[in-house]
C-alpha cells in the first residue's frame, strides 16, 4: 500500500518589537541571566499586566500577509499549567478568539497551505542545565510571540519546507520578526500522521515539540512517516501523543500522552480588557505594509525583466533585495546589478547567516557607480569584475582602481568595426563555421581579442560576431 503523510504546523515566532508583551523590559536575546525582567515578567503578587500596542500591530500585520481575516473583537486567555519557566503558573495566550483566523500561504506549485489561526502570546523563561544543576533565566519570560498554525493541508517534506521557508521570508520582509531558528526566535511544533493514499479520512497525529532547525524537522518527517508506515503496515494503531526528536540519533521518542485543550483549564485572564480593532486601525496597518515577497518577484520579473530564478535569489533575502533596489534606485541597470550580486557577490558568503547579513563593505551607491560604467559600454564585464572584487577587499570605490587604458578600451562602436573587420580577414572561418564547424568561429573572435588587447567581453563579442555572420 501506499502511505502519504499529513502535516499541519505551529510555529512560534518571536516579535522583534522593543519592549515585552506586557511591560517594559527590554527583548534583547541573550543577556546577564535575570536582568531583563521585573515583577510583571514573573507574575509576582500587586502587579498588573499592560497589553504592548506594538504586539498587537505585529500580529495584524502578520495576518494581514498572510491573507488572514482580522477578529475586530477578542481578548486574552490563561493557559494552566506548572513548569519551572513559567513562575506565575500560567501563560498569557489567546484560545477562543485568535487575533488572525483563516489565512494561507501559497506555494509555487499554487498549492495553497491553510492558515487555521494566529494567536498572540508570552514566551516562557528558559532552563539552563549546567554541572549537574538546572537554573532558570527568566529574562526571556514574557517576550512577545505569536503562533501560526495550519490546517493539516501539507502533504510532503518539499511543502513543509517550502511553506516555512515563505513563511519565514513574509514574516521578515514586514519587519515583525527575524525569524531565527537557530537563535530560537522561530521554533516549531510538527503534527504528522499517515494515511493511504486516496483515503480522506486523517489518521491519528504525533506531535514532535520545538524543532529548531529546518534540516531536524525534514529528518523529523521522514522518520515518523515511516515509524508511522511500520506500525500500520503491521497491524498496530498510530498513539496520539507528544513525541521528541533526538538530534544525535535523527529519531523520535515518546515524551508524553497528548494533553487536551482542556487539560490547560484556559480562561479570560481578567487581568487584561477587551481588545477593539477598529477598521480605521487595520486599514491603516494594512496601507503601512511593505511590498510583500510574491508582489515583489512578480514586479522583478515583468517590470524589471529579470529571470524568475535570480530574482528569487535575491528575494529570499530581505538585506539583498533592499541593497540591489538601492543600487538600481542609483541608476544601476537591473540586469547587471542582479547579475554581479548573484555571480559575484554572493561568492563572499559561504552562509545562509551571512548571506541574511549581507554586510558590505561598499555602499549600493558605489556598486551602482561601477554598473553604470559597465551599462554605457565604458568598461567590460571582465573589468567590471576584477573592479568588484578590488572594491569589496578594500571598501573603496571603483574609480581608485580603473585605469584610463581600462575605461577606454571599449568603445562598442569600435567593437563593433573590429568585428566587420574580422568577418572580412578570415573569410575562410567564417565559411567553415557557416558549413558547420562551430570552432572555426575562434579564429574570428581571436583577431577581435587581439585587436582590443584582451579588453573587449569575448562572449558578448561572440555573439555580436555570430548575429553578424548568420545576419
Ligand atoms: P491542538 O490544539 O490539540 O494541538 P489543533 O486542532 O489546534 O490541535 O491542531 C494542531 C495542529 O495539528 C494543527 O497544525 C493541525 O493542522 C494539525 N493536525 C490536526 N489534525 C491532524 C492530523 N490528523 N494529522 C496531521 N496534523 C494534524
Ligand atoms: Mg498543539
Ligand atoms: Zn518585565
Amino acid at each position: 500500500m501506499k502511505y502519504e503523510m499529513v502535516v499541519g504546523l505551529e510555529t512560534h515566532v518571536e516579535l522583534s518589537t522593543k519592549s515585552k508583551i506586557f511591560c517594559s523590559c527590554p527583548t534583547d536575546f541573550g543577556g546577564e541571566p535575570n536582568t531583563h525582567c521585573c515583577p510583571v515578567c514573573t507574575g509576582e503578587p500587586g502587579t498588573l499586566p499592560i497589553l504592548n500596542k506594538k504586539v498587537l500591530e505585529y500580529a495584524i500585520k502578520a495576518g494581514l500577509a498572510t491573507n488572514c481575516e482580522i477578529s475586530r473583537s477578542t481578548h486574552m486567555d490563561r493557559k494552566n499549567y506548572v513548569y519551572p519557566d513559567l513562575p506565575k503558573a500560567y501563560q498569557i495566550s489567546q484560545f477562543d478568539e485568535p487575533i488572525c483566523k483563516e489565512g494561507y500561504i501559497e506555494l509555487d506549485s499554487g498549492r495553497r497551505i491553510g492558515i487555521l489561526r494566529i494567536h498572540m502570546e508570552e514566551d516562557a523563561g528558559k532552563l539552563v542545565h549546567e554541572g549537574g544543576y538546572t537554573y532558570v533565566d527568566y529574562n526571556r519570560g514574557g517576550v512577545p510571540l505569536i503562533e501560526i498554525v495550519t490546517k493539516p493541508d501539507i502533504r510532503s517534506i518539499d511543502e513543509a519546507r517550502e511553506y516555512l521557508e515563505k513563511l519565514q521570508l513574509i514574516l521578515r520582509h514586514i519587519g515583525v520578526s527575524d525569524c531565527k531558528m537557530q537563535e530560537g526566535s522561530m521554533r516549531c511544533d510538527v503534527n504528522i500522521s499517515i494515511r493511504p493514499v486516496g483515503q480522506t479520512t486523517f489518521g491519528t497525529r504525533c506531535e514532535i515539540k520545538n524543532m529548531n532547525s529546518l534540516s531536524f524537522i525534514e529528518k523529523a518527517l521522514a522518520y515518523e512517516f515511516a515509524r508511522q508506515v511500520d506500525l500500520v503496515e503491521s497491524g498496530q494503531a498510530v498513539e496520539q501523543e507528544t513525541r521528541r526528536f533526538d538530534e544525535v540519533s535523527g529519531t523520535t521518542e515518546s515524551m508524553r500522552g497528548k494533553e487536551d485543550a482542556q487539560d490547560y483549564r484556559y480562561f479570560r485572564d481578567p487581568d487584561l480588557p477587551q481588545i477593539e480593532v477598529s477598521e480605521e486601525i487595520i486599514e491603516r496597518i494594512k496601507a503601512g505594509l511593505p511590498e510583500l515577497p510574491r508582489q515583489k518577484q512578480a514586479r522583478y520579473t515583468t517590470e524589471l525583466g529579470l529571470p524568475a530564478t535570480e530574482s528569487a535569489l535575491i528575494i529570499k533575502y530581505k538585506n539583498i533585495a533592499d541593497y540591489f533596489e538601492k543600487a538600481v534606485a542609483a541608476g544601476a541597470s537591473p540586469k547587471n546589478a542582479c547579475n554581479l550580486i548573484v555571480t559575484h557577490i554572493f561568492r563572499n558568503f559561504a552562509t545562509e547567516e551571512e548571506k541574511e547579513k549581507f554586510a558590505l563593505p561598499i555602499t549600493p551607491e558605489m556598486l551602482a557607480e561601477l554598473i553604470k560604467l559597465l551599462d554605457g559600454g565604458k568598461i567590460t564585464a571582465n573589468i567590471a569584475r576584477d573592479t568588484l572584487t578590488k572594491m569589496l577587499a578594500s571598501g573603496k570605490p571603483c574609480t581608485d582602481f580603473l585605469t584610463a587604458s581600462d575605461l577606454a578600451s571599449v568603445d562598442p562602436a569600435e567593437v563593433d568595426r573590429l568585428c566587420k573587420e574580422a568577418i572580412a580577414a578570415n573569410q575562410k572561418a567564417v565559411a567553415d563555421f557557416l558549413a558547420g564547424k562551430e570552432i572555426a568561429l575562434k579564429a574570428v573572435l581571436g583577431y577581435v581579442m587581439k585587436a582590443t588587447r584582451g579588453k573587449a567581453n569575448a562572449a558578448e563579442v561572440e555573439a555580436k560576431l555570430i548575429s553578424l555572420i548568420k545576419g
